[in-house]
């Protein structure tokens, strides 16, 4: 059987099936896809945006806060929604601001028990509400798609530059990365549980947006996040964008590690991000509480900067810088 890339089912210009729904061809609607009650009683929702073009074209989705605390992407994708148009669109667009909607009404990464959403893919029926959560996304979602974009950013305490993360190993995958044009794009296999390794187990690919830190939002990661989805979708030959400029060149990193505190106390960073940094170049300065002790963190190698520690107070072997090693470094 011929393997499936993304964009390449062309579906007529139908109705999408989709909570019970017909989208019918040149229509957009809302709609709310029960997953649970609160113990209050009150149901939570999937929210769903189906943008269904009049033209035919392939089914993508676009997908924020499967981490509930991490915002940017749900701002990427309330901005897109006003772009959207059924009437001059081919194919259908789904999408999903808050995947994770337990977690964003507490504030909070997990689901209320504590699990990982995205660590919980594919899921089942009868698993744990974030199981059961990641079961329904997929089939609900995800598996009426031949591609998709999920949002996050840095997890408590890290904040991220604005890069794609995706398996540049397959041509079309690494096609759309570079239409997106983030600062830096970084090469990663999917970790297990996560969506997108649940997505490629269905041959649907996937790029992940990382971007900023959770519980905050910052307009150029919004910027970076909207310009990049746009030019996906032209790429996929789904709409125009008249007025926006092609991708920038963004660095290709094949490979990133985590440069780790060497001992606790105070820290302060000597780089930000998206700096360049060379091998032996000190990147932070640990120190007791007196400014006492102080010791040098220093680049492994050279790479650019696209994570960091936003905690002042580290224990060793806390990671505190990340750097990408760019191809060409
Ligand atoms: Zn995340």
């Amino acid at each position: 059987m011929a393997k499936r890339r993304p964009g390449s089912k062309v579906e007529p210009a139908r109705g999408l099936e989709l909570g019970g729904r017909t989208i019918e061809p040149g229509t957009a609607e809302r709609l709310e896809i029960p997953v649970a009650r609160l113990p209050t009683g009150t149901w939570l929702s999937l929210p769903v945006a189906a943008f269904c073009g009049a033209s035919p074209g392939p089914v993508i989705w676009l997908s924020a806060a499967v981490h509930g605390d991490e915002l940017v992407g749900v701002a990427v994708i309330r901005s897109l929604m006003k772009r959207l148009n059924p009437a001059t669109l081919s194919g259908t667009v789904l999408l999903v601001p808050v995947v994770n909607v337990f977690g964003l009404i507490n504030e909070s990464r997990y689901l209320p028990d504590g699990r990982d959403l995205n660590r919980s893919f594919p899921g089942s029926k009868r698993g744990s509400l974030a199981s059961q959560l990641a079961s329904l996304f997929l089939d609900e979602i995800v598996k009426k798609c031949t591609f998709g974009i999920d949002f996050h950013t840095g997890s408590g305490g890290r904040t991220n530059l604005p890069q794609i993360r995706a398996n540049l190993d397959d041509p079309e995958t690494k096609r759309l990365a570079e239409q997106f044009g983030a600062p830096v794009t970084l090469h990663s296999v999917a970790r297990d549980g996560s969506l997108r390794a649940a997505a490629n187990a269905n041959e649907i690919h996937c790029l992940v947006y990382e971007a900023g830190e959770a519980g905050r939002i910052e307009r150029e990661q919004i910027r970076i996040g909207v310009e990049g989805s746009l030019r996906v979708l032209e790429a996929l030959h789904m709409m125009k964008n008249d007025g926006l400029s092609g991708p920038k060149p963004s660095v290709i990193a094949r490979d990133s590690t985590w440069v780790r505190a060497r001992r606790s106390g105070f820290c302060q960073l000597r780089v930000g991000l998206g700096d360049l940094v060379k091998e032996g170049q000190a990147i932070a300065t640990l120190s007791d509480l007196l400014g006492e002790g102080e010791a040098v963190l220093k680049a492994p190698e050279d790479g650019v900067v696209i994570g960091l520690s936003t905690k002042p107070l580290v224990n060793r072997g806390d990671a505190i810088v990340h750097l990408g090693e760019p191809e060409h470094g």
